[in-house]
């Protein structure tokens, strides 16, 4: 039997690993040219990018994402979402969030959320929007207390970890307290970082087979979306 690919369900690299299979987060200048390469793509307006283009700009770019979604071309929407460390961008975050959650329920489109120590803010959206789609916290930082709370509101949350793996003890000591049913792997922007090294470091903090955790990851990416895989 052929060996499974890793999936690597965000990444900002171009180059994919051998035998690797990955959601690529678009830049913005592929979102100016409406640029979907790869097999898998998420687009949105990344909360960092609030600080350097103009409110016209963004208005542009979500054109292009609409665009993008209604031609059936995005797997995803995302990355979006919160920076506690800029506060003085969050109102902004905050009307650009509720933008992306609408665009990912109306098109049933999963949702790929970047987290930075606002958790509560997303329960508080949550009990408030009710949303049906998938949301899939990328490069997850929280706490067990945060994941259930999460699960709690939301069933359909997901956690994806990347380079924290190699360099948090704690993010190492919650992998294995969340259902494995949902959870995903990434690279994230990390150059250096190899999925495979990702998937090897979780399947021994986990106590299974690469294997088995390969085809659990395909099974619970099938569950994201109708979309034939
Ligand atoms: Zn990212």
């Amino acid at each position: 039997m052929e060996a499974l690919a890793y999936l690597d369900i965000h990444t900002h690299n171009r180059i994919e690993a051998d035998s690797s299979v990955s959601v690529a987060s678009l830049s913005m200048e592929e979102i100016q040219q409406e640029q979907t390469s790869k097999k898998f793509s998420s687009a949105g307006i990344h909360p960092w990018w609030v600080e350097d283009v103009s409110l016209e700009e963004i208005e542009k770019l979500k054109g292009h994402i609409e665009n993008m979604v209604k031609a059936g071309r995005l797997w995803g929407i995302g990355e979006t979402g919160f920076d506690r460390s800029y506060p003085e961008f969050f109102e902004l975050q905050k009307v650009l969030f509720d933008w992306h959650v609408d665009l990912s329920e109306n098109f049933k489109l999963p949702l790929v959320i970047h987290n930075v120590r606002s958790g509560s803010d997303f329960l508080e959206i949550l009990k408030k929007k009710k949303p049906i789609m998938p949301w899939i916290f990328h490069d997850f930082r929280g706490n067990e207390e945060l994941v259930k709370s999460l699960l709690q509101l939301h069933s359909s949350c997901f956690f994806s970890f990347g380079i924290s793996l190699d360099n948090s003890p704690q993010i190492r000591e919650l992998l294995p307290l969340i259902p494995i049913e949902n959870i995903f792997f990434e690279t994230d922007n990390q150059k250096h970082l190899d999925i495979h090294d990702i998937y090897l470091r979780a399947a021994e903090q986990l106590k299974v087979d690469v294997e088995f955790l390969k085809s659990q990851i395909w099974h619970n990416f099938k569950k994201l979306t109708p979309l034939p895989q």
